[in-house]
Parts: C-alpha cells; structure tokens; sequence
C-alpha cells in the first residue's frame, strides 16, 4: 500500500497542450507535406492577425502530446522524406512544455519536427532558456516570422518590441538551428522600401536560413473579427499588388535561399 501511495506520487502528471485545431494535411507549414497543430494562446496583438479567435490562454481542446501523436501518425504515409509534423499557434512558444514532450516523442519515432513561432515569449532567463535549449535539439526546423525590422514599428504594429525576437533568431543562428525566415507583406505598415531593404540586410547577416517567404496580407480573417466583436485595426487597408510583392522578394534576396525546398 505504501509502496503504491509513494509511486503516485512520484508519477509525473503528463503536459496538457491547448489545442486551437488541427490541419491534417498542411502544405505552407514547413517542408513537404504536414500535420499541422495550431495552439491556442497569443500575447501579440498583430493588426494583420487573421487568427484572433487563437488569442485567449488557456482555452481551447485539452490534449496530451500522446495522444496528439496518436493522431498525427496516422498520416504517416503521405508526409514523404520532407513532411512531418508543425506546431503551430497562436504563439506556440507560450506552451513550450507541450512541445518538448510532443517532439521528444516524435523523434524518438523518426519524425521531422517543425516549430512555427514569432519569438514573442523568447528569454535569455531561466527556467525559459533552458526549456528553449532542449526544444530545439529536437526541432529540425523554425517557421520564424520577423513581423518589422524596426522595434518602434514593431510595437506599434504587434503591441511588442521585437528585441527579443532577433535575440532568439541569433541564437538559432549562432548554435546552427535552422529556420525560414517569413514577412508579411502589408501597404502602409510594412511595405516600405528602407524597411525591406534593411530586412533583407539583416538576414543575410543570420547562418542557418534555408528559405526566405514574403506572406502577401490577406483580409480573410475580417469577419473572425466582427464575430468575435473586435474593432478592426487595418480597416481599409488592401493587399499589396503581385509588383510589390515581387519588389519585397527582391528586397529580401528571397531567390538565394534554396537550402531546403518545399
Ligand atoms: S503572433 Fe500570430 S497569432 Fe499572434 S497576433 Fe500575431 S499573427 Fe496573430
């Protein structure tokens, strides 16, 4: 009896993830072709976000990396040499915990792993950092967005200064994390020439890039947003034409970065 009281409660109780949906076959979430996890939570604020019913923490399904797993493998077969599984958000990074457990356990299974985040939560303190560290060496790739160049035009646009976010992406470049680097491409916040070009400068500077997007801005997440009673901040505002685009590509260099092709 007393042998049993003492091994529950040494058992570890399993991380609980918050799951926004899941997308079973993902094209545009990392190489080949996914099983996409979208968690639930984000403390950014972008005024592009066309998700912002994956904003609230602590909400959304309940789910064990077991059984997330579980669901995934399923799909095993159409996922080829590059696909795999993407955890995506929301902010993902909010439920670290979650992944580490998740991706430890996709490893172990021969899975490729993808990480799609924005930084936000990113610290050099602790207990963070040491999370961090074990994370990636079981994430085989980051979608990183950099959502502006600027810090002050990051805060204006995100609610939150983007320091952090370069630190993270040059510790991924300095200890030979892999990534693709995304931009959203939107008129009158982020569709400025100098900005482009100082981006682009940037990232020529980070190692470990193996593929550069520019994301044209889209207004489909608009009604998400009268839904969910939510003023909407770019009201008015189109997407960028296919010519800027096609310049913002150029202003990123985009074509040079072919290491790891989807
Ligand atoms: S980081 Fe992503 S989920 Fe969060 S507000 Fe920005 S676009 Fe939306």
């Amino acid at each position: 009896m007393l042998e049993m009281q003492e091994k529950n409660t040494t058992e570890q109780k399993p991380v609980i993830g918050y799951v926004h949906s899941i997308e079973t076959f993902g094209s545009v979430d990392g190489p080949g072709v996914r099983f996409v996890a979208f968690l639930q939570g984000c403390r950014m604020r972008c005024e592009f976000c066309h998700n912002p019913d994956t904003w609230n923490i602590g909400v959304g399904t309940e789910m064990t990396a077991d059984a997330l797993l579980e669901q995934a493998v399923k799909y095993k077969a159409f996922w080829g040499k590059k696909g795999g599984i993407t955890v995506s958000g929301g902010e993902s990074l909010l439920q670290i915990d979650f992944i580490i457990d998740l991706f430890k356990k996709a490893k172990a299974l021969g899975i490729n792993t993808c990480l799609d985040t924005c930084g936000q939560p990113f610290t050099y303190k602790e207990p963070f950092f040491s999370r961090f560290k074990e994370l990636m060496a079981y994430t085989d790739v980051s979608l990183v967005d950099i959502k502006h160049i600027n810090p002050y035009e990051h805060k204006k646009l995100t609610g939150w200064t983007n320091e952090n976010i370069l630190a993270m992406i040059q510790y991924m470049s300095d200890n030979g994390h892999h990534m693709w680097i995304r931009h959203v491409l939107v008129p009158e916040r982020t569709d400025y020439d100098d900005y482009l070009a100082q981006l682009g400068a940037y990232i020529k500077t980070i190692k470990t890039v193996d593929k550069v997007e520019v994301l044209p801005y889209h207004t489909m997440g608009v009604s998400k947003y009268e839904n969910l009673g939510i003023n909407y901040p770019l009201k008015g505002i189109e997407p960028p034409t296919q010519e800027r685009v096609q310049n913002a590509e150029k202003l990123l260099d985009t074509k040079a970065y072919t290491g790891y092709k989807n």
